[in-house]
């Protein structure tokens, strides 16, 4: 199911990049002839005019959706931007009212799960064959719609206390700064991100940590990540709570269930044009039936991206509390770096699959996959001024954010630079970092190995 309004959404661009400038490179800028970066290594564009701030195949990209997506992206992005300035002018008097009205929405929705389930009950044990039949498919349709709770994490990317100590103790210490309860457990996995989350009957929290992105941040920056994300369990950020994300849970397998299908072609002649009418007219029904879930789906997203964004520009405020406003800042410029991060795994990637190998030419990549971390690092510390410049600049064109539910990250580094600087309220010392670089050193192996296997 789309989810128009959680994501900032890309515009077009703001000039249309030349297509004589992919294969030379040009010294200066077809549009107002000043300098154009000169790097080779990365995208030439012109700071002055922005021409190819967008390289000309993601331009396309761009133009080929249709004018209503762009208008519906172009209205998200209007919101969002609303949105950011009522932050930064400090009116967050909405949140309480769209939380509550989003709770009030679920209520229907959790009361029709519920019914089906006891119409199911109900007629499994009273009913003929033909309604117990009846009682079995609702009753399947009840168990798809039933609250998911998730599962803590055990095993593979799963560390517990007694294994990370270090990296729990500085957690704890964050979590202290910020009043907010110690973790439950923390995963590590390969993605350039980080997230909280509360699963399982006990509703352990639990936190996410993206090893890729871990190795790009700094030791002030990762406890800028730290920060933010144990700041979700106290900015009053309801989105992933059992009640509101069960209820657009089920009103998205709702929609599943009913919105039309592809239509099947079926024998010749009369059966296939009453077979094109059947189905023109079943998909017309299911198209009216279908609009409710995802009405409803649409104002409950809606709500819960308003107040969820508020929520995460309060945890960024949180985490600049805990590690600096510099830090936070940093880290914040790192999440751009997701595709260069990406880019430093592909090479290492195809330069071990082309060195020759004893055994299976499938086989696992060997030892020396852990010196991913390093080029990592190096890839990302090498990329200039100008780029990362570009980079910030596009983000505030096509809205970039970490993902659905997180505001632009443009937006977020702006409101923190509206604030008054802040010191760090936790630091970390060179042994504790030294610890917990040890503690996470099997799943830097492990999680470099998966990267590089691709
Ligand atoms: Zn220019
Ligand atoms: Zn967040």
């Amino acid at each position: 199911m789309p989810t128009p309004s959680a994501a900032p959404l890309p515009t077009a661009p703001a000039q249309a990049p030349s297509p004589s400038v992919s294969s030379d490179r040009p010294r200066s800028c077809p549009t107002c002839s000043g300098p154009v970066d000169p790097d080779p290594r990365f995208t030439a564009w012109c700071p002055a005019c922005e021409w190819n701030l967008v390289p000309a195949e993601e331009a396309a990209r761009e133009c080929a959706k249709s004018a209503k997506e762009l208008a519906r992206e172009r209205a998200a992005a209007e919101r969002t931007e609303r949105l950011f300035e009522e932050v930064a002018a400090g009116r967050t008097d909405t949140t309480r009212r769209d939380w509550l009205a989003a709770s009030a929405l679920a209520v229907p929705v959790h009361a029709v799960t519920v019914a089906v389930a006891a119409a199911a009950v109900w007629l499994l044990v009273t009913g003929n064959t033909p309604l117990r039949c009846l009682g079995a498919l609702l009753l399947a349709v009840a168990f798809l719609l039933r609250p998911r709770l998730g599962r803590a994490p055990s095993g593979t990317g799963a560390l517990s206390r007694t294994e990370a100590p270090a990296l729990y103790g500085l957690a704890d210490r964050v979590a202290a700064e910020l009043g907010a309860p110690p973790v439950g457990v923390i995963q590590v996995t390969e993605d350039f991100n980080a997230s909280m989350a509360v699963v399982g009957l006990r509703r352990t929290s639990m936190l996410t940590i993206g090893l890729p992105l871990w190795e790009a941040l700094d030791e002030r920056q990762r406890l800028a990540l730290l920060g933010h994300e144990l700041a979700h369990q106290v900015n009053g950020d309801n989105r992933r709570g059992l009640w509101l994300g069960s209820a657009m849970g089920a009103l998205a397998h709702w929609y599943d269930l009913s919105r039309p299908r592809e239509r099947t072609r079926a024998g010749y002649g009369v059966v296939a044009l009453l077979s094109l009418i059947g189905d023109y007219l079943g998909n017309a029904f299911l198209h009216l039936v279908s609009q409710l879930p995802y009405r409803a789906y649409l104002v409950l997203d809606r709500l819960t991206a308003r107040a969820g964004q508020q929520a995460e520009y309060r945890a960024d405020e949180l985490g600049a509390r805990v590690a600096s406003t510099e830090a936070a800042g940093g880290m914040l410029e790192t999440l751009l770096l997701g595709s260069a991060a990406g880019t430093v795994t592909m090479r290492l990637r195809a330069e071990i699959q082309s060195r020759p190998r004893s055994g299976r030419r499938d086989a696992a990549p060997g030892p020396d996959v852990t010196a991913l971390w390093p080029q990592l690092r190096e890839h990302l510390a090498a990329i200039p001024p100008l780029e990362r410049e570009r980079l910030l600049r596009r983000s505030r064109q096509d809205g970039h954010a970490v993902d659905a539910s997180h505001p632009p990250t443009h937006l977020r580094r702006a409101l923190l630079a509206r604030h008054t600087p802040l010191p760090a309220a936790v630091t970390c010392t060179a042994n504790e970092a030294t610890t917990i670089a040890t503690e996470l050193a099997p799943h830097r192996t492990r999680i470099a190995r998966t990267l590089l296997a691709g």
